[in-house]
């Protein structure tokens, strides 16, 4: 069994500045998905303890808000520098807790950390305006100010990334924030708790609730529940999204949302080949396939099928599956048994329906899925519209430019698409009718703190990162200044 032996590993909530049991002291386990090892038993917390934590929020929001920005982006960076210092032992919590390769691991460490030192940067140019005025006597003004106390519920697949890409633009801002770690993988959450707590952000400014399954409705609900909340930010499935939307109508709580994905990943005739295969094993295998951005449905066109389908599969088949810990492996387990369970589910269902297998469709051992390519996957099969979040490429041939498009977009979702191909009149064609939020041409990879990341359609409402995430943490407030002596 590995075990990180490290001060890192907290095993109690983070509650108004102190480490904390829930009331009634019950735990639920946190499991290794790799070996179904307990990792830790963290605290069952209900609403009691959410309503707590928002109070402590609320108590904390005057204090913090009114520090110069310059002074919470200190923090923040002093935050960032020490998830830097702890990069190895934080990555090595993550593997143990959501299986991820440990080099993939260490990645989204950078990329978790990448965003205090951006909004710490961008709360200090938060600025306003003063605009023209149509009266001689009075004057306009614009300011932007944090929204509130605000509250965040994260998934599981970026256990790191999700939490700091919520809690970093509403701490520079002035915010403050509860948040709930999914069930699966609360570890994570904690260590950032205790390395915000040792950079020196203030008890109740960010406070992590953490809960089993059964608790999360209680928790979410508290959450919306109470007046005191300003505004929600949710990365999750589209179906707890609509819910927590729905909950949100009852105070009009703002709220941002990065909800599921049906991502098409498009490879035209005039591709390059590398750049499509090598684009594709990222955008389809990274984290098992378990991201919101992965390639779900894979058109690849007639005149470069053959040559990509060989090259692609050749490159699966040599994928290297196993534990995240050791040295080599590319894939690792699926999340738990309701996850491996649906991607053997949305296979059969290709299957029956007269997919073909050419390579992988088979579960391992344990929570471990074969890189699999599927082809002649039709619309009507399950992969097609609904997420398998597993490591199945399922791949459909077609002839015309237009027809890949219609298909990308017969979706109700809209979070990343790709497309391949190296003709600049298409780039333009395609790039702009596909009805999604973030686009990958020519690239696997997309995700870093310097763009906005969201959805259109049910993948969601707002941006993360960027300048422009900023704005989903803020009001405006507009100033009509009057009684200006003399003027005119
Ligand atoms: P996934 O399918 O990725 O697990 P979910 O939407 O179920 O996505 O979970 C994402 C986050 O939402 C997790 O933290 C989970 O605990 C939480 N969650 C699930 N159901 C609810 C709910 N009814 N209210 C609030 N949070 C919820």
């Amino acid at each position: 069994m590995t075990t990180v032996t490290s001060d890192l590993l907290r095993t109690l909530a983070y509650v108004d500045g102190a480490w904390a049991e829930s009331d009634d002291g019950a735990t639920f386990t946190v499991t290794n998905p790799a070996t179904g090892e307990t990792v830790a038993d963290v605290p069952r917390m209900g609403a009691t303890e959410t309503r707590r934590a928002i109070e402590a929020a609320a108590r904390a929001l005057p204090a913090w808000r009114a520090k110069p920005a310059k002074e919470r982006a200190r923090i923040l960076r002093r935050l960032a520098a020490s998830m830097a210092d702890r990069a190895d032992d934080l990555a090595a919590l993550m593997v143990l807790e959501q299986g991820k390769p440990l080099a993939e691991a260490r990645a989204e460490i950078d990329y978790a950390l990448s965003f205090y030192d951006w909004f710490a940067g961008e709360a200090t140019r938060l600025d306003g305006a003063v605009l023209p005025s149509p009266w001689p006597d009075k004057r306009i003004m614009v300011t932007r100010e944090p929204v509130g106390v605000t509250v965040g519920i994260t998934p599981w697949n970026f256990p790191s990334a999700m939490v700091t890409r919520k809690s970093a633009p509403a701490l520079a801002v002035g915010c403050t924030m509860v948040l709930k770690p999914a069930e699966q993988t609360p570890l994570s959450a904690l260590a950032i708790a205790a390395l915000a707590e040792e950079a020196g952000i203030p008890p109740g400014v960010f406070s992590v609730v953490t809960g089993d399954a059964q608790d999360a409705p209680v928790i979410g609900g508290e959450m919306t529940s109470n007046p005191l909340v300003r505004k929600l930010g949710f990365t999750g499935s589209t179906e707890v999204g609509k819910l927590l939307m729905r909950q949100c109508a009852e105070h009009v709580t703002k709220l941002s949302l990065e909800l599921g994905g049906n991502a098409p990943f498009i490879v035209f005739d005039d591709a390059d080949l590398d750049v499509a295969v090598s684009s594709a094993l990222v955008a389809k295998y990274r984290n098992s396939g378990q991201t919101c951005i992965s390639a779900n449905r894979m058109f690849v066109q007639s005149g470069i099928y053959d040559a990509f389908l060989d090259r692609f599969a050749s490159a699966v088949r040599a994928l290297k599956v196993g534990d995240g810990f050791t040295d080599g492996v590319q894939v690792g387990p699926l999340i738990d048994r309701p996850a491996i369970d649906k991607v053997e589910a949305h296979v059969a269902d290709a299957v029956e329906q007269g997919a073909e297998v050419v390579t992988g469709a088979e579960r391992i051992d344990g929570q471990f899925y074969r890189p699999s390519i599927l082809t002649g996957v039709t619309a009507s099969m399950r992969m097609s519209s609904e997420e398998t979040f597993g490591p199945v490429a399922a791949i459909s041939r077609f002839d015309a430019e237009e027809d890949a498009i219609a298909a990308a977009n017969a979706t109700p979702y809209g979070l990343a698409a790709y497309f391949m191909t190296t003709d600049l009149g298409r780039t333009w064609r395609v790039g702009e009718a596909l009805e999604y939020g973030i686009l990958g041409v020519n690239t696997g990879l997309i995700s870093t703190e310097v763009a906005p990341f969201g959805g259109v359609k049910e993948s969601g409402i707002g941006r993360e990162g960027s300048s422009f995430g900023v704005d989903d943490w803020v009001e405006l407030k507009y100033w009509a200044v009057g009684g200006i002596e003399g003027a005119g």
